[in-house]
């Protein structure tokens, strides 16, 4: 059977649920016991529902899906995307220890790593590098992790993930990966030797804007200590209602995968042909300069790219505001399009262009290709070009 028919069919809980053919809400916090003997008997089984923060069997079903879509043993889920990233990186660091990162991985992750553990004696180093010898050559004798995050948020740059983690395996430095982008249709990276996996849920995953939440999946081993330690102890939980909302988006991952991946490649493409785009930069195109890693990593593409505009930032605040279907927005994954001018964040993003290093953050487009048809947003974009 259909890897995906077989996890997404399994709706079993543990107690009788009336034939129920879809997963069943537990909206409840505490769950009682018929006898001081049946609470004592549960209260040192990790397995039993005592309390919502911990176990929570709508929450529960859907680490199992999680962890099962990422060939993992275990899953535990969080109420953010940033509360799984830093329950996985508090889970391996200790102070004295030091992290290397990538420049360009989610901002906040990276303002953890260097600003808020500093407090705690982490050191952290952050690299341009994509390949396994700038990685090599960050290696301190006290480096406990590598944070990978692939592609790039903003110039979608490809990490040679299977070198980079052979690597960490080697020296016995602990890999923890954001795999936010590619989701697990398209990228389960325990199976290169990744030890840990975090999403936010709040994206694809869900599917449907209208969800804020986290997973960190890996072995039996290092999930327990997550349990037990971070979440527990943090709290930072997901609520049982929007479990039921990540298991519904689930249900039609896999195929909103395939039509974002299709809808944003033909717009990609399209892009390309425009005299007022100056480049288009999508891991998938043949012009990206890491197209074959990218290929040889990823099982296909998902529906977020960038591109410069032939302008100045007077010409991209126009653009952006004559799009009538791609709205202006943060975040990504859900139905809308959006269209972010990263000019807003005030950043520099350095970009080499025709062989010299420029910033192009004030014309630099990134856009989440939504589900609406993909002859409309072409045409969306093709009007907007023309105020330019
Ligand atoms: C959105 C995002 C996060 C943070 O997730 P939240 O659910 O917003 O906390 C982390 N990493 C990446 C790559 C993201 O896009």
């Amino acid at each position: 059977m259909n890897k995906w028919t077989e996890i997404l069919l399994d709706e079993r809980f543990e107690e009788p649920l009336h034939g129920s053919a879809a997963p069943a809400l537990f909206q409840n916090s505490l769950f009682v016991k018929p006898s001081f003997d049946a609470m004592k008997h549960d209260r040192y089984n990790p397995k039993s529902y005592f309390y919502s923060r911990g176990n929570n069997p709508t929450v529960n079903l859907l680490e199992s899906k999680l962890a099962q879509l990422e060939n993992g043993e275990d899953a535990k889920c969080f109420g953010s995307g940033m509360a799984a990233i830093s329950a996985a990186i508090m889970s391996v660091l200790s102070a004295g220890d030091h992290v290397v990162c990538s420049n360009s991985a989610y901002q906040p992750t990276r303002d953890i790593l260097g600003k808020y553990l500093k407090r705690f004696g982490v050191e952290a180093t952050f690299l341009d590098a994509v390949d396994e010898s700038g990685w090599r050559a960050a290696i301190r004798p006290n480096t406990r992790l590598f944070l990978l995050e692939s592609p790039s948020s903003f110039l979608f740059e490809i990490q040679d993930l299977r070198a980079i983690t052979s690597l960490a395996i080697e020296k016995g430095i602990v890999t923890i990966m954001d795999n936010t982008w590619a989701t697990p249709v398209f990228f389960n990276p325990l199976d290169i030797g990744i030890d840990l996996v975090a999403h936010s849920l709040s994206k694809y995953i869900s599917g449907h804007s209208d969800v804020v939440g986290g997973v960190v999946i890996g072995s039996a081993d290092r999930l327990k200590k997550i349990k037990h330690d971070e979440a527990a102890l943090f709290g930072g939980r997901m609520s049982p209602f929007e479990a039921l909302l990540v298991l519904r988006g689930l249900r039609t991952l896999e195929i909103r995968m395939e039509q974002h991946q299709q809808s944003t490649l033909q717009l990609a493409r399209f892009l390309e042909d425009q005299p007022k785009v100056r480049k288009v930069i999508h891991p998938g195109l043949e012009s990206h300069p890491q197209h074959s890693l990218a290929s040889s990593l990823f099982k296909g593409y998902s529906g977020l790219f960038s591109f410069i505009l032939n302008t100045d930032l007077a010409g991209t605040k126009a653009f952006v505001d004559s799009l009538r279907i791609f709205q202006i927005g943060v975040s990504w994954g859900g139905f809308e399009s959006l269209a972010l001018p990263v000019a807003i964040l005030e950043e520099p993003i350095p970009y080499v262009l025709d062989g010299q290093e420029v910033d192009v953050a004030d014309t630099l487009v990134r856009v989440s290709v939504g589900l609406e048809d993909a002859e409309d947003l072409c045409e969306d974009m093709l009007q907007a070009l023309k105020r330019v």
